[in-house]
């Protein structure tokens, strides 16, 4: 597959599994991956002047105003390495994205991930992150051999904050509400491919990479 050549964004609800799909492709085909979610959340860790003002707009599970989200993808779309290639991971999320994104950058597709709300609530709450190497576990799928302990460091595992209950739940009407839109918009382009992304990651990604060869030769 030419990977030189090749720029997608990745659609679906939050824990659909964009990221831990897009992490695999760029450790083993080496596209750079590009998460707003990201870069806010490490904004909001070194609490710069980006971090303090998208900091309860992430707690709450809202999404961050379009002008800013659209500023920092832009500023970034401009660095060298992606130039040719790249995954836009969490980008866009609402109309005004998408329309901003298509003034300063061609798609080759936009892949949607399909699954459903009752998986998404069960998969995130369920998740549990190391505060220090940030290895993602799940109590039922993927428990730590201690409870609350990392396996790889020792560190302590914790709950992300925009994982608790209610906020998946918000997370999930934005993403009804904003982003669900953007699958009618791509398809209108002829850009979609729409992935099951409900079975484990390693099947995801083989379906992706064998669907994604088909689509681009099209
Ligand atoms: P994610 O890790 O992609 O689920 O993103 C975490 C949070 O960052 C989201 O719940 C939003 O608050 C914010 N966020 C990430 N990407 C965007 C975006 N494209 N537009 C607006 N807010 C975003």
């Amino acid at each position: 597959m030419n990977t030189q050549s090749m720029k997608l964004i990745f659609l679906g609800p939050p824990g659909a599994g964009k990221g831990t799909i897009s992490k695999m492709v760029t450790e083993r085909l080496g596209l750079p991956q590009i998460s707003t979610g990201d870069m806010f959340r490490a904004a909001v860790k070194e609490k710069t002047e980006l971090g303090l003002k998208v900091q309860s707009i992430l707690a709450a599970g809202g999404l961050v105003p379009d002008e800013l989200t659209i500023a920092i993808v832009k500023e970034r779309l401009s660095w060298p390495d992606v130039r040719q290639s790249y995954i836009l991971d969490g980008f866009p999320r609402t109309i005004a994205q998408a329309d901003a994104l298509a003034e300063f950058s061609e798609l080759d597709a936009a892949v949607d991930f399909e699954v459903k709300d009752d998986l998404i609530l069960f998969r995130l709450t369920g998740r549990r992150v190391c505060r220090s190497c940030g290895a993602i576990y799940h109590m039922v799928t993927k428990p730590p051999k201690v409870e609350g302990v990392c396996d790889i460091c020792g560190g302590e595992l914790y709950v992300r904050n925009d994982d608790k209950e209610e906020t998946v739940k918000a997370r999930l009407s934005a993403y009804h509400l904003e982003t669900e839109p953007l699958i009618g918009y791509y398809n209108k382009k002829n850009v979609l491919l729409t992935i099951d992304g409900s079975p484990d990651a390693e099947t995801v990604y083989n379906a992706f990479i064998s669907k994604i060869g088909h689509f681009l030769k099209k």
